[in-house]
């Protein structure tokens, strides 16, 4: 498979994944796979970012940033203390050599009557 990321111009990715059929409307209800690029840690569209041709390259860029990025940054989870999103608490756990795998923990607020996500950045020892 042969990846570019519209958004740093990365063609190293860290892994593809299954979304589903997430979202019934907007520019995503086509997108059934995000491809995670291991240069800006970002969740791209595979359609965005697969094997594109060469001379689809500026138009998938124009795309990403004009309609799915804006999209992207809605829905994406951010921790409630520091508010960084999930990408760049990943580019800075991986900055500083600690594991990716688990990056947030939630916490129950019943007023709210939601979950919050706290971060590892924020709060590593709840990780050990
Ligand atoms: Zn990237
Ligand atoms: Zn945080």
């Amino acid at each position: 498979m042969k990846f570019l990321c519209p958004n740093c111009g990365s063609v190293q990715f860290k892994g593809k994944q299954s979304i589903g059929k997430k979202f019934l409307s907007g520019p995503y209800k086509n997108v059934l796979f995000e491809i995670q690029c291991s240069k800006c840690f970002m969740d791209i569209p595979s359609i965005l970012s697969e094997n594109i041709n060469d001379d689809k390259i500026n138009e998938v860029k124009d795309l990403w940033i004009k309609e799915f990025k804006p999209e992207h940054l809605k829905h994406s989870s951010n921790c409630s203390k520091c508010l960084r999103k999930y990408w760049e608490i990943e580019k800075y756990l991986f900055d500083y050599n600690i594991s990716s795998k688990d990056i947030f923990y939630q916490v129950y607020k019943p007023k709210s009557g939601a979950g919050e996500l706290i971060c590892k950045i924020c709060d590593s020892s709840a990780f050990k």
